[in-house]
């Protein structure tokens, strides 16, 4: 049975006081909080068995090379990857586009088309920009329509042989609605295009099966799943891994190295240079079965409460407006008070002890969409109360008087 108040006893930091009023923390779409479980693996792991791996022959490093491949075996079974070598581990999803983006500098050729989506974060836009720089690739751009939904008649009529990789997120970050990449996937398959689908906002709501979707990359942070910072996952299928040129050059990524010349290491280790976040990739397993325990089908319902019960208050509230009203979305909830800067509110939220973020949530074009600087966006997490969604609402009442 879900229930938050045993939950929330899961997350010390949920205790604690900001500006001497209870913390209400609903910034999650930027970093989930952590869990004792997984604190106490990470503390497990630099008190008792801290050592670098793949390379000792002694015991702690066997313990540590031992419990980073667990991790990637979870990670992979999480993600029904067919194999383990198909999870690579990153340091979060920006690190993981840029091996792809990176490594279809050899692939992509002049005149070749790739897509983005109109709602996509930073670190889904500009790698590819850069790609297309370095290729003379042409980046093209599905549109989306003022809910905050892809134009996917449009997208039909965008795809040709011409595609050859298509790039989108699961879960928008500022709007917080649901693509439907089964679709995008399919289509872009029909033409022959490889499809990068970036699964940092909803690896924390849903659980996506990479072969079922028969996506060709997914990247995910750690540190939105109740893990640490600094680590997180590339799903590559095999077949395109095997293709793409490794990212970084350095240990732990080559056969045998030759002044004259290197030849590099199988899968996964080919893209995994240098000493990893060791802690971080085992903090990451015990992050996922974290949740897990509780359930994703349990975490999305109980969320969608949330989201309804705080839209429907929210838009109580005179001149507030809600962008990113999509038909499937998320935990998100993205808005402005007519007249009021974004980050006016998010100060006095602030001063509240309420958690929010202001700005333009590293999705500028949607802002330019929608002509506004930026949005207040809260963000809710399966920790989450109703009573805090009152204490938000409140606090916008409370700020939209002061500043008026
Ligand atoms: N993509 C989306 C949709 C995101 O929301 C974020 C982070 O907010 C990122 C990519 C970048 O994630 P990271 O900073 O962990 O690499």
């Amino acid at each position: 049975m879900f229930n938050v108040k045993e939950i929330r006893k899961d997350f010390p930091i949920l205790k604690r006081e900001v500006n001497g009023k209870p913390l209400v923390y609903l910034d999650n779409a930027a970093t989930s909080q952590t869990p004792k479980q997984v604190i106490d693996v990470i503390t497990d792991y630099y008190q008792n068995y801290n050592a670098n791996i793949h390379r000792g022959v002694h015991a702690l490093s066997q313990e540590a090379t031992d419990k980073y491949e667990e991790a990637r075996n979870k990670i992979q079974q999480h993600f029904n990857a067919a194999k383990a070598h198909e999870i690579i581990f990153t340091s979060g999803t920006t690190h993981s586009i840029n091996i792809v983006a990176n490594g279809f500098s050899s692939l992509i050729q002049k005149g070749d088309e790739i897509l983005v989506s109109a709602m996509e974060h930073h670190s889904n836009i500009v790698p590819w920009q850069m790609l297309s720089e370095r290729t003379g690739a042409v980046l093209k751009v599905i549109p989306m329509n003022q809910k905050g939904e892809l134009q996917m008649d449009v997208y039909d009529k965008l795809l040709s042989d011409k595609t050859k990789l298509v790039f989108c997120n699961h879960i928008s970050n500022a709007l917080g609605t649901i693509n439907p990449i089964e679709e995008i996937i399919t289509k872009a398959h029909n033409v022959g295009a490889a499809v990068l689908i970036d699964g940092a906002q909803a690896a924390p709501h849903l659980v996506a099966d990479v072969q079922k979707l028969d996506v060709d990359f997914y990247a995910i942070s750690a540190h939105k799943v109740c893990g640490p910072t600094g680590v997180g996952m590339l799903y590559g299928k095999e077949k395109w891994l095997n293709k793409l040129p490794p990212y970084q050059g350095g240990g732990e990524m080559i056969a045998e190295v030759t002044f004259e010349k290197t030849t590099y290491a199988n899968l996964p280790h080919k893209f995994e240079a240098g000493t990893p976040n060791i802690c971080g990739g085992i903090a990451f397993g015990a992050a996922l079965d974290y949740m897990n325990k509780i359930g994703f089908e349990a975490i999305a319902n109980y969320e969608y409460e949330l989201l309804e019960y705080a839209t429907e208050e929210l838009l109580k509230i005179d001149g507030l407006k809600i962008y990113g009203t999509a038909k499937n979305k998320t935990s998100v909830i993205s808005f402005n008070i007519d007249g009021v800067h974004p980050y006016d509110i998010g100060s006095i939220l602030d001063k509240l002890g309420i958690a929010v973020r202001t700005g333009h949530h590293c999705a500028q074009p949607i802002m330019d969409f929608y002509k506004i600087p930026g949005t207040v966006r809260a963000s809710f997490s399966f920790y989450n109360t109703i009573e805090e969604v009152d204490v938000l609402v409140a606090g916008v009442n409370r700020a939209k008087n002061m500043l008026l």
